[in-house]
């Protein structure tokens, strides 16, 4: 309900960001992180980046390190509820590798208990498919159905070596969980979506360094991620042209993207100095859809 009243004021896309924490066997180091205020986050830059030192950037709101997986969850709840109403929603997860994309996609908490169904599809060098084998839309019963449906298609996406990080993700990986409600009184259906979209690594990847099909798959990632900011930026202004023709993943996703339908992007950044650059183009990006 109070998501809904924050929707009708902000429209239906929200942003959020969150950092990882350092992880164990790190050593302790710098993070880029200043503070973090309810929706603000100020990293900081070194001169290269701006004469300040200090940049700040808003979302709806900044999760920080120590954010649990549990507060993360309690916050998606009403809009994941929302999808029992009929509204269609897309849940990404933008940044880049090692940054916790697929850290926040799988929350493995139990969520639904309608009639439900489920897709995994991957999009991979602009071209779509199935990587659960035999599975292309299965009916689930409980959630752990969901979750080993999940780990399936996870461990069958296309990965490579990149110098970034050794199973670096190449491939946008979507589960779609489709619930279908009926109304006992009247016997009305309800239907409603809901896409989980664990993005490819949005690092920039230097051109110089990779060849053949690493190139051609840095090239298709960073055509269909700024595609998927045109979109949702065209959205967010409420533009009435919307762009959605000029990737495959905002193709596929063109009925739950705009409308009725309901947006939260959870923008990820590492917190070490070294991603700095990453950070800065992620939290650009950010703003752009915000
Ligand atoms: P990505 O999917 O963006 O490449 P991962 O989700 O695989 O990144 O996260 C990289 C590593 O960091 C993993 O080992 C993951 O368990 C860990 N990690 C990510 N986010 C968090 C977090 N919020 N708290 C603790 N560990 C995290
Ligand atoms: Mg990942």
């Amino acid at each position: 309900k109070l998501y809904n009243q924050v929707q009708d004021l902000k429209g239906n896309i929200r942003v959020y960001c969150r950092v990882r924490p350092f992880l164990t066997g790190q050593a302790s180091r710098f993070s880029t992180v200043d503070h973090i205020d309810e929706g603000n986050i100020t990293i900081i830059t070194p001169s290269k980046y701006g004469k300040e030192g200090r940049k700040s950037f808003s979302f709806n709101k900044v999760f920080g390190p120590l954010a649990t997986q549990e507060e993360v969850f309690a916050d998606t709840q009403p809009l994941i509820r929302s999808v029992l109403d009929g509204y269609n929603v897309c849940i990404f997860a933008y940044g880049q590798t090692g940054s916790g994309k697929t850290y926040t996609m799988i929350k493995g908490k139990e969520v639904i208990h309608y009639d439900i169904s489920v897709q995994m599809l991957e999009i991979y060098n602009e071209q779509n498919g199935i990587n659960v084998p035999e599975a292309s839309l299965v009916t689930v019963s409980s959630p752990s159905d969901v979750l080993n449906l999940m780990n399936t298609g996870l461990r069958n996406r296309a990965v490579s070596a990149t110098a970034m990080n050794d199973r670096s993700s190449r491939s946008h990986s979507c589960l779609t969980v489709h619930v279908q409600g009926r109304e006992l009184t009247s016997g009305a259906v309800i239907r409603g979506s809901m896409h989980l979209v664990d993005l490819a690594g949005s690092e920039r990847v230097d051109k110089s360094e990779v060849t053949g099909d690493r190139l051609k798959e840095a090239q298709h990632i960073n055509k269909s991620l700024s595609a998927l900011g045109d979109v949702i930026a065209s959205l967010a202004q409420k533009n009435s042209h919307v762009p959605y023709r000029n990737s495959k993943l905002t193709q596929l996703l063109q009925d739950s993207l705009g409308g009725q339908a309901k947006t939260l992007m959870f923008v990820h950044m590492s917190p070490e100095t070294d991603a700095l650059g990453e950070t800065i183009s992620t939290l650009k990006f950010a703003e752009r859809v915000a």
